[in-house]
């Protein structure tokens, strides 16, 4: 199985607009931060998490040319503002599967009205197939991934984590419900919520995130959804072993 992080940074992105900051300033690649969006690939098997606002970019800087399914965590601006660029994909492959929870489609219709009741005829919609995600019920894209979608709570927002084999992925939390910690035990690779070092209210922080590691044991321990409280290198220093900073771009293979 192989993930490659398109996006790692919080919901502004990084650097932050008009900020000069030491990481906002900073030349290390590793300190440029996309919004949060990940692939799965597992043979031909190619997964989308999230749609991000910077999708296009991301698409385009990683030569992604077909998805088989896009996974939504949860619907705020920065996981699907990207939506409506699948049509590339959707032009040479047609329409693709799409998976998110009850709550995120819920606002994915309203937001997207567009192209659940179309009005305009001839415009290039977006191709979806819609799936309901369900806690707790694993479902296979292909034959070889079986994706398991596991709750975690985001302020009062329920959020899906994904558990793809021994990889899994949670994004966006500040807590984790006893059977999803459950569900992401004796993981290979777990991409994890890290929003900076200070506590936040609706993320992890930094020790909140450490801790939550220092539990589920995972093999190796990535952080995601960094903002510019968090220098790559500097900050490096503050992590155990098994732990690191995501970045976009990183691929990691098991
Ligand atoms: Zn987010
Ligand atoms: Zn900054």
């Amino acid at each position: 199985m192989k993930l490659t992080f398109l996006g790692t940074g919080t919901s502004t992105g990084v650097p932050s607009i008009g900020c000069d900051c030491e990481t906002c300033l900073s030349t290390d690649p590793r300190d440029k931060r996309l919004r949060q969006s990940a692939l799965i690939e597992e043979g031909e098997i190619k997964i989308l998490i999230d749609t991000s606002i910077d999708f296009r970019q991301q698409a385009l800087r990683a030569g992604i040319s077909k998805l088989d399914a896009i996974l939504i965590t949860h619907c705020h601006v920065d996981h699907v503002f990207g939506l409506d660029d699948i049509r590339p994909l959707n032009f040479r492959h047609g329409a693709m599967g799409v998976y998110a929870n009850e709550p995120a489609w819920t606002d994915l219709k309203r937001i997207f009205k567009y192209i659940f009741e179309p009005v305009h005829f001839g415009g290039g919609l977006p191709q979806l197939i819609p799936h309901l995600v369900t806690k707790n019920s694993p479902f296979c894209i292909g034959s070889d991934v079986e994706v398991t979608p596991l709750e975690v709570i985001h302020g009062k927002l329920p959020v899906i984590a994904y558990r793809f084999n021994d990889f899994a992925y949670a994004t966006d939390l500040k807590l984790m419900p006893e059977e999803t910690k459950n569900g992401l035990r004796d993981l290979d690779v777990l991409a994890l919520d890290c929003v900076r070092i200070k506590p936040h209210s609706t993320h992890l922080c930094l020790e909140e995130s450490l801790a939550l590691i220092e539990e589920l044991k995972p093999k190796r321990a990535f952080l995601i959804h960094l903002n510019h409280d968090i220098m790559y290198e500097r900050d490096s220093k503050l992590l155990p072993d098994n732990v690191e900073f995501a970045y976009d771009g990183l691929v990691v293979e098991s």
